[in-house]
């Protein structure tokens, strides 16, 4: 299948410059050009397929694929159903295989490789008229004007570029050049390991439950099941790097081996550590997603670790949001900066939870060493009703997948904001109304008011509410601002 093709057209003004073409910039690339958003989506690489980054689709971008009609042509890439991802413990014995129930619930969870379905959703994407890829363009600075971020200058084979923009959006992933150039510190979280990954052929004779986590004494191998072979991962704890390199690639296979003796009849594969390649994983956030004229979505906004494969989700997810909540305003030339920093107020929260999972669901411990069996919190939550809130979080990317909101749902979404708001402040009223004594008072009215400001990022909270309510540019204002220069 050939890549999507990159515009030749020097474009000096859009409504939407996405920096980074991952799982985020795509998918909110497409979700706005089907809007009628002028969008122009720059990726630093000629084309999609690069390095492994992950291969899980879980049920929330299935969902959104579904609900854009492209759920056969996602079913036509190559791809491995996810049913079961069972613990292998030292002693032989493997964690039990999922229920009926559980197998129905993880139906639609997915191997798919990156590549292709980032390559499929920008095909689609390319159908609408408004929305032009720009390959090998490598983002070099932001542009400014008083009112905050006015767009972006890149640089691709021929020559600097520069853009205007209504909206910058910082899609370009965990080392992400648009964050930096914003100030914008990540809050690193720390994580205990480092992950080496290569690939090996599958065979016939393979174990039914082969794919899974192989804990074990010195490190711990994670095997996904890709269409084209076994993807092998060896997590080590972090800073060890440097000894396995010096060991060299033979004390590697027989780490492999001693976690997993099948692969023994072919781990002679790997024979040179160029086949090999080390993810150095991370986790951390930022404190703002948003400044006037400026979004971080995704890895760019929160560096998600690979236990657990979510983060190409909660790329996705952010996405959907981020398009449900700017789509109309971009398109109007009202976005407000308070648009952009709902967007990070309706992320925040699963991705803080998801976060704080990951360190727990780690397969080291934070003197980083190998676990012989998971958490004990994990253990517990296993099996009980305990385990919805993980299932749920690793599955929808938060409570539930996030719907692209259609011309139809709109008016009731509108209502429904309208619905909560009148709720919220009724309930502050009553509740300053009462003198703020009464503690059943409190239960009823003041406990959803606090938990609904607890839920909001620190600095949009009452009393801190420190963010400009600039008003981004608007289509002529645009248009001005590039004859003005
Ligand atoms: C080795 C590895 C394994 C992983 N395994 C999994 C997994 O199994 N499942 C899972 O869900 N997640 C996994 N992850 C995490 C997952 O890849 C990320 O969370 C996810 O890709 C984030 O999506 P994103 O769109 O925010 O950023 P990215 O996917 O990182 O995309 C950012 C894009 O921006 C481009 N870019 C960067 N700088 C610039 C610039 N200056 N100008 C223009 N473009 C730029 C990059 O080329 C890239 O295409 C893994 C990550 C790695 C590194």
């Amino acid at each position: 299948m050939n890549s999507p093709t990159s515009t030749h057209e020097a474009i000096q003004t859009v409504d939407c410059c996405i920096a980074g073409g991952g799982p985020a910039g795509v998918v909110l690339g497409l979700l706005l050009a089907r809007q009628g958003v002028d969008v122009l989506l720059l990726e630093a690489h000629q084309n999609f397929d690069r390095e492994f980054r992950g291969d899980t689709v879980h049920p929330s971008t299935v969902n959104l694929i579904e609900q854009l009609g492209l759920l056969d042509k996602l079913l036509a890439l190559p791809h491995v159903a996810m049913l079961d991802y069972p613990f292998h413990y030292p002693d032989g014995s493997i964690s039990p295989p999922p229920t009926k129930r559980d197998r129905a619930r993880l139906s639609s969870s997915y191997m798919i490789p990156q590549h292709l379905l980032l390559e499929m959703l920008v095909r689609e994407a390319q159908r609408y008229p408004t929305f032009r890829l720009a390959t090998g363009a490598r983002v070099d600075d932001l542009l400014r004007d008083a009112r905050g971020v006015c767009g972006i200058r890149y640089t691709a084979a021929d020559g600097p570029h520069e853009v205007r923009a209504s909206l910058v959006v910082g899609a370009d992933g965990r080392f992400s050049k648009v964050r930096q150039l914003a100030g914008v510190p990540l809050r690193g979280r720390g994580a205990p390991m480092d992950v080496l990954w290569f690939r090996l052929p599958k065979a016939a004779s393979d174990p039914e439950r082969a794919a899974g986590v192989y804990l074990g004494t010195d490190g711990v191998v994670v095997i996904m099941d890709r269409p084209d072979g076994w993807q092998v991962g060896y997590a080590f704890a972090k800073g060890a790097y440097q000894r396995l390199r010096d060991a060299g690639p033979e004390a590697l296979r027989r780490s492999v081996v001693d976690h997993a003796g099948w692969l023994a009849d072919r781990i002679e594969l790997l024979r040179e550590w160029r086949q090999v390649s080390l993810l150095s994983v991370d986790a951390g956030r930022v404190e703002r997603w948003y400044a006037p004229g400026l979004l971080l979505i995704g890895d760019a906004a929160h560096v998600m670790s690979p236990v657990g494969g979510v983060g190409i989700n909660y790329a996705v997810q952010d996405a959907v949001v981020a398009a449900n909540i700017i789509g109309p305003g971009l398109l109007q030339g009202t976005l407000r900066t308070a648009d952009l920093a709902a967007v990070q107020c309706r992320r925040e929260l699963p991705t803080r939870l998801m976060q704080a999972l990951q360190q727990r669901m780690t397969p080291f411990s934070a003197a980083g060493q190998p676990r012989q069996r998971p958490p004990l919190l994990i253990r517990l939550a296993m099996g009980s009703p305990l385990a919805a809130l993980p299932r749920r979080l690793i599955a929808f990317g938060g409570w539930r997948p996030e719907r692209v909101r259609d011309l139809q749902s709109k008016r009731r979404g509108r209502l429904r904001r309208f619905a909560v708001q009148l709720a919220v402040s009724t309930a502050k009223c009553v509740w300053s109304a009462l003198g703020q004594v009464d503690t059943r008072a409190f239960a009823v009215f003041g406990l959803p008011v606090y938990t609904h400001e607890l839920l909001r990022p620190r600095h949009l909270r009452a009393g801190e509410a420190s963010y400009s309510e600039r008003d981004v540019k608007s289509p002529s204002d645009k248009q001005a601002a590039v004859d003005g220069g």
